[in-house]
């Protein structure tokens, strides 16, 4: 389509005229990212000026940015916890925000074990739209809400499932469905994505398990029993007739022992996949290219349930080369340079979102529009170059995260509490665990936890644990883990058992004697509690006595909202 010139866009040429206004829009904001963020904390600070929260630190009218950043804290999720649980046991008086809650989004991260509860109000996910509308990537929370149901119609945004399944709880009718809608559509399917690559890679596995039952359904033309919810069972009687061709073609195409580029087999014209592989999720990427043979990865947006950040304006580059724009309307960006961070009794100095320099570190700081002021993220993102005013971003990794399979993220004071929790079965055989590391497994599929465990027998005249007691230490493990890991353990079966490897006594010190030996001093050598170098994990696992599995499943049920 021809598009008038003057609607080109800096960032390429526009396919059609709405493409063009987004660039257009894109472009605006990050030319006056300094004037637009200026803006936006005027906005959030003379709205949000009643609020219980901003009223304690007394800024008397004043939404300039010196005086929010002299009288207001920065804070984490910990600080305002107290809040957000009084808004969603019902307070209805303005406490974060002015404007009325409209729903709660759940965090995949946690405090104190439980998911983080996001409050947020309806202009809020207006001003995700808008941002979703400039390119295409689909945050999993939002999916359930009624702004993903009367979302407008948007070309990028066809999916080959009807809301019914997307939305259906039931995660196996739900994946079921979908795969069934993508079988009988394969050839139209374009894209195929998920938020995260685990999601996709589950999405695969699924797919390797049920193809046999999801074939037979589309030989016959209607839907498994197993799919009882009625209001998918009513739309998809209306999409489904038999069709006994693809049925073989899916037959004889599953059945092979070789699922290399079983994606693009399947789905012969998809041209991408929308995941995200950035951050934890690139030890995903070998997987992926694996099964799609390669197909370019486009991570499209870096976002969160506390507030979408930004763009990949240049979506179909290496992985590896992958930076997000922070688009100024979004919220209120500050950073906070990563290395002083470490200086804990000085008050670190927060840069403005246009005088962050390329080359550093620093962590994310958002005050929002839903009424979260000078709020620590806790994701190291690197600048990487400026598209106009706007930084760029190489998202680092999150802080603090130490084991990571899906949406799970495990510090290191939770992996610490597990052992010891776990460890306390261990004590009338008079043993200890005296090392401990870990390693996120992701070479099958579902990816599990592994931890290596050195024993101390205090009394050689005890009994040694036997296998039994050791695999019910690995499910005292997982009962011990936040319930974002339990609920993809139980619920999603996104990550698979827990593993404990016991590792011979005297091997943690020659991981000590390895680490020296390539330069670490022996002053400051701390025990890696999670590893992921090669030769440090053949060391290991050349060592490994015996090896035990979770035979069971942790407690989960669904966190009460509102
Ligand atoms: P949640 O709170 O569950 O919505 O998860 C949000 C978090 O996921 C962010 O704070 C990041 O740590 C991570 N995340 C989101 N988008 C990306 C991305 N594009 N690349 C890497 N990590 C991301």
């Amino acid at each position: 389509m021809a598009v008038d010139s003057a609607l080109s866009s800096p960032l390429g040429p526009p396919a059609c005229e709405k493409d063009a206004k987004a660039l257009q829009f894109i472009e605006e904001m990050t030319r006056n990212a300094d004037a637009v963020q200026e803006r936006v904390l005027a906005e959030i600070l003379s709205r949000n000026a009643e609020t219980e929260y901003l009223k304690r630190f007394k800024l008397g009218g004043a939404t300039d940015r010196q005086t929010f950043k002299s009288k207001v804290p920065v804070i984490t999720y910990e600080d305002v916890q107290p809040e957000i649980q009084r808004i969603a046991n019902g307070d209805r008086s303005a406490i974060l925000s002015t404007h009325p809650i409209s729903e709660f989004l759940t965090s995949s991260g946690t405090s104190a074990g439980e998911r983080k509860l996001m409050p947020t109000i309806k202009e809020e996910l207006d001003r995700r739209q808008l941002l979703y509308s400039l390119l295409m990537p689909v945050m999993n929370l939002y999916y359930k809400s009624d702004h993903f149901k009367t979302r407008p119609y948007d070309p990028y945004n066809v999916y080959t499932s009807p809301n019914e399944a997307i939305l259906c709880p039931d995660s196996f009718q739900s994946m079921y469905t979908q795969m069934v809608c993508g079988l009988i559509q394969r050839s139209q399917v374009l894209r195929l994505g998920a938020v995260f690559a685990s999601g996709l890679l589950r999405a695969i596995r699924f797919l390797q398990l049920n193809w046999a039952e999801l074939a037979q359904d589309i030989r016959s033309g209607s839907l498994n029993s197993r799919v009882s919810d009625p209001e998918i069972r009513d739309c998809m009687g209306r999409v489904m007739k038999s069709d006994p061709e693809l049925a073989q073609f899916v037959e004889q195409e599953c059945s092979k022992e070789n699922w290399d580029g079983i994606i693009t087999r399947i789905w012969p014209n998809t041209k991408y996949l929308d995941v995200i592989v950035t951050g934890a999720m690139a030890q995903y990427i070998p997987t992926l290219n694996y099964y799609s043979g390669g197909l370019p990865l486009a991570c499209t947006m870096y976002a969160s349930s506390e507030c979408y950040f930004g763009l990949n304006l240049n979506p179909m580059c290496k992985s590896s080369e992958v930076s997000y724009t922070i688009m100024p309307n979004m919220a209120y960006f500050e950073f906070l340079p990563h290395e002083s961070n470490r200086v804990s009794s000085v008050q670190p100095k927060l840069v403005d979102l246009v005088d962050v320099e390329v080359g550093k570190e620093y962590e994310l700081v958002i005050t929002t529009y839903a009424g979260l002021n000078r709020y620590r993220v806790g994701d190291i993102l690197r600048v990487t170059g400026f598209h106009n005013s706007a930084p760029q971003f190489h998202f680092v990794r999150r802080k603090n995260v130490l084991l990571s399979i899906d949406s799970d993220k495990t510090d290191e004071s939770e992996l610490q509490r597990a052992v010891e929790n776990a460890s306390k079965l261990l004590s009338v055989f008079k043993t200890s665990v005296v090392e401990y590391t870990s390693y996120a497994d992701t070479k099958t599929i579902p990816g599990h936890y592994v931890i290596y465990w050195e024993l101390l027998t205090k009394d050689d005249s005890a009994n040694s644990p036997c296998h039994e007691v050791l695999n019910r230490c690995c499910l005292e493990m997982e009962e011990s883990l936040n319930s974002v890991y339990r609920q993809c353990r139980v619920a999603d079966h996104s990550i698979g058992p827990l593993e404990i490897r016991v590792v011979k006594s005297g091997t943690f010190e020659e991981l000590m004697d390895y680490a020296i030996s390539r330069g670490a001093s022996i002053n400051q050598y701390k025990v890696p509690r999670c590893v992921n170098f090669t030769p440090i994990m053949e060391l290991l696992d050349s060592r490994v006595v015996s090896v035990h599995f979770s035979q069971g499943l942790p407690h989960w049920s669904p966190q009460r909202r509102r």
